[in-house]
């Protein structure tokens, strides 16, 4: 079930849109009648997932760029507004995770998420400045709950999507003032996600992970995008800076048991 907005004319950006939660939201833009674009690495995915956006009714278009290049975010996103002029929403989700605990985690390891995860927002957002409508353009960075609540074999995960956070809400500071509204949505535990497979790999840690949920199931890629779509639409007009979990309550449970069971996953 998703809400019903009306995108049509709208330009959406959607970094790291390829592949799970992002590919979902990606999605439900172009079900409301939006034009979208979508960015990852690997030139298959995006062409698949612009093959779905076309089979939804939709104009689409994407490119491949790693969000660690920054040149490279720069170039494609120059080639969205060459193609689709200025954007209305750009959401930017690029990420990678893997557990580990700090002592056996190598700077290559830490480095690697903090340049995913927080260098590339920084570059996506900075190439994409110049294009944004304003005002009213709305920016939603995926976040994480390890940003701030402290999980077992995360630290990396945490440093990083905390700076997601700090850039959200310095963003909203600074670019207020055009007019443009940026938050962060902080996804739970949502099902059939590469995400959870790497911190919940059997079907017993995933249904645990579901039970410690408060409102009692996993999330969807629709849980999510309808937040998205929420955010991005005039119904939060008055709503930037703001970190919205979107988890089921989660987070007030302290992510259940995940970081017990990430610190047995990795001691095994
Ligand atoms: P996913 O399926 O692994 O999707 C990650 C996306 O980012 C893919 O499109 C991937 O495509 C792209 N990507 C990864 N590294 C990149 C790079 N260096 N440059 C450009 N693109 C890159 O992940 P997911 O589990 O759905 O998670 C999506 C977002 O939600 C992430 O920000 C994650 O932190 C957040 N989140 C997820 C969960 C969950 O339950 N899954 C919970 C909380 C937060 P390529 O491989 O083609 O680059």
């Amino acid at each position: 079930m998703s809400i019903q907005l009306d995108f049509s004319k709208q330009t959406v950006l959607v970094v790291g849109g390829t592949s799970g939660i992002n590919r979902r939201v990606a999605e439900m833009f172009a079900e409301q009648g939006a034009q979208v674009a979508v960015a990852s690495r690997d030139p298959k995915k995006v062409a698949d997932t612009v093959k779905k956006l076309h089979a939804l009714g939709a104009e689409a278009m994407g490119f491949s760029a790693d969000v660690r290049d920054a040149d490279a975010i720069d170039e494609g996103i120059k080639s969205v507004h060459q193609q689709y002029g200025e954007f209305d929403v750009l959401v930017s989700g690029a990420a990678g995770n893997f557990p580990a605990l700090a002592e056996n985690l190598t700077p290559n390891g830490f480095k690697s998420v903090v340049d995913i995860d927080l260098r590339g927002t920084f570059h996506v957002m900075h190439a994409a400045f110049p294009y944004l409508k304003k005002p009213g353009a709305s920016l939603i960075n995926i976040s994480a709950p390890q940003a701030t609540i402290p999980v077992m074999a995360q630290i990396h995960v945490a440093a990083a999507k905390a700076g997601v956070d700090v850039i959200t809400r310095n963003l909203a500071l600074e670019w207020g003032r055009h007019g443009i509204r940026i938050n962060s949505v902080v996804p739970g535990p949502i099902a059939d996600t590469e995400g959870m497979s790497r911190v919940a790999p059997t079907d017993e840690a995933m249904e645990q992970t579901a039970r410690s949920v408060p409102l009692g199931r996993l999330g969807t890629g629709d849980d999510i995008g309808n937040a998205c779509l929420f955010l991005a639409s005039d119904l939060a007009s008055y709503i930037s800076g703001a970190i919205l979990p979107v988890d089921g309550a989660w987070a007030t449970n302290g992510l259940g048991g995940m970081s017990d069971h990430l610190a047995t996953l990795v001691e095994a």
